[in-house]
């Protein structure tokens, strides 16, 4: 949401936004310099983590940058909502982990654009989390797969990689994997609550496992303006993080919520929602901006 100018009106609002749906391609975002690899984490369930990787990533495709979801979320979430195959015996993340498939075997391409690919969960990755207690290089497993190479083969220019709600096995190896954290915040009251400890193992692993690991980008998700509530989280988080915060506020939305039941990314399903909007206002800039701004862990 772009603060109006003087020569703003609703209805050059709308023909604007119109045009940004019917014609995407005329507005392409510019690639990055290296690949892009986010991990989308917070360790709370229900802050839009899988929502804002699929329709983040969704809104980079269409601006003309190829993007891969892993989905490393046993339920499968992201899986179902880019409406690619999951059921047990796909090729997927859990193999990818086990070195038994390569990052390329395990990719599916979305049916919303060749742009949009996706390396699914299925629920054998519900086991993994212990599995990979007894194997080797039990934090750097997903790194491995993620080599360079391994990304070159899928011609990819970003990367999310949808965390499930903990900091277990799964989530280091996110973390292990990528340089940036993207961290959604859902503008509520218990918001900030947990975040300490999020940062504490962002900072964990980057000491010990990923010195290149860095807090890139915080997205506040689920931002209902009616609710005094809802201005005091951002003010507080923006207080706390400063620039890291996206300037993008993501709504509460009810698009939002019912285009995964039709296997379908917001974008897809209503593009001139507001919704889908503010997702593609977010994915400009985090393409905008590069990977260099700040670089927030330590504690809360
Ligand atoms: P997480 O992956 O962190 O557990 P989800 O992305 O699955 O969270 O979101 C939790 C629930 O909230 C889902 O039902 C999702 O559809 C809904 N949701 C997420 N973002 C929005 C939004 N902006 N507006 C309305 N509903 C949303
Ligand atoms: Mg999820």
């Amino acid at each position: 949401m772009t603060p109006p100018s003087s020569d703003w009106t609703p209805i050059a609002e709308e023909a604007e936004n119109a045009a940004r749906v019917l014609h995407p391609e005329s507005n392409m975002l510019p690639k990055p310099d290296h690949r892009r690899v986010l991990t989308v984490a917070n360790q709370k369930g229900g802050v839009g983590k899988t929502t804002s990787a699929v329709n983040l990533a969704a809104a980079l495709a269409v601006h003309g940058l190829k993007t891969l979801v892993i989905d490393l979320d046993p339920q499968g979430n992201a899986s179902t909502a880019l409406n690619v195959e999951h059921r047990s015996g796909t090729p997927s993340v859990y193999e990818v982990l086990l070195g038994e498939v390569s990052l390329a075997e395990a990719t599916a391409v979305s049916e919303q654009s060749p742009n949009l690919l996706c390396v699914p969960a299925t629920i054998d990755l519900a086991g993994a989390e212990i599995e990979l207690v007894e194997m080797g290089n039990r934090e750097s497993r997903l790194k491995e797969a993620l080599s360079a190479e391994a990304i070159d083969e899928t011609g990819v220019d970003y990367v999310f990689i949808d965390c499930p709600p903990s900091l277990g096995l799964l989530t280091v190896n996110a973390m292990v994997a990528a340089r940036e954290v993207l961290i959604p915040i859902q503008c509520e009251y218990y918001a900030l609550e947990g975040l300490g400890q999020l940062l504490s193992n962002i900072d964990l692993v980057q000491k010990h496992l990923n010195p290149a690991l860095a807090v890139s980008t915080i997205l506040l998700t689920m931002y209902d303006g009616r609710t005094k509530l809802a201005d005091q989280v951002t003010a507080e988080v923006r207080g706390h993080f400063g620039d890291v915060v996206l300037k993008t506020v993501i709504p509460r939305n009810v698009k939002v919520s019912e285009a995964p039941s039709y296997g379908q990314t917001v974008l897809a399903y209503d593009p001139g929602s507001r919704g889908a909007m503010s997702y593609m206002d977010a994915a400009k800039e985090i393409a905008e901006r590069g990977s260099t701004n700040g670089s927030r862990s330590g504690t809360l």
